[in-house]
């Protein structure tokens, strides 16, 4: 089975900003590890919404909350690392998560093309990112890696 590192929020845990979860449905037959970077990383439930610009994040109220973002993002690589995880299904949009696309850092709704802090060092450490909606996409790369045995 293989095994999916796994935004906390998408398997039913109540760990975003606004106290909520984002539960749906995620690709049977996987082996998950679910993790909320940012809570992991020190913040609270519910905390002050942020959205990231460039390598900084900032609070809607203008607190730099870049290190508790880093320090979240590292806990899930290590997690990634310590379990030998290549893959991950993250919640799009989110300055953590965010896989494809991020708020602009206005507070105002806008996306840019971007990705999370956690989606980035997932990445340079060669770990594969989807997003929510991307489950046939994993399912496709588990039944390649069954393949290859
Ligand atoms: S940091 Fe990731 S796992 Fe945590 S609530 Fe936000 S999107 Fe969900």
């Amino acid at each position: 089975m293989m095994k999916v590192l796994v935004s906390a929020c998408l398997l039913g845990e109540a760990c975003r900003y606004d106290g909520k979860s984002k539960s749906q449905e995620l690709p049977r037959g996987m082996e998950y590890y679910p993790i909320c970077p940012e809570v992991e990383g020190g913040l609270s439930i519910p905390r002050d919404p942020a959205e990231k610009v460039g390598d900084v994040v900032m609070t809607k109220k203008g607190m730099d909350v870049t290190e508790a973002f880093v320090r979240g993002a590292q806990a899930a690589l290590e997690l990634a690392q310590k379990e030998g995880i290549k893959y991950a299904l993250l919640k799009e949009n989110s300055p953590s998560c965010g896989v494809h696309c991020i708020y602009d850092g206005s507070f105002s709704g806008r996306l840019l093309p971007g990705a999370g802090v956690t989606t980035d060092l997932l990445r340079q450490a060669g770990v594969k990112v989807f997003n929510e909606k991307e489950g046939a996409e994993l399912e496709r790369e588990s039944r390649e890696a069954d393949k290859k045995g």
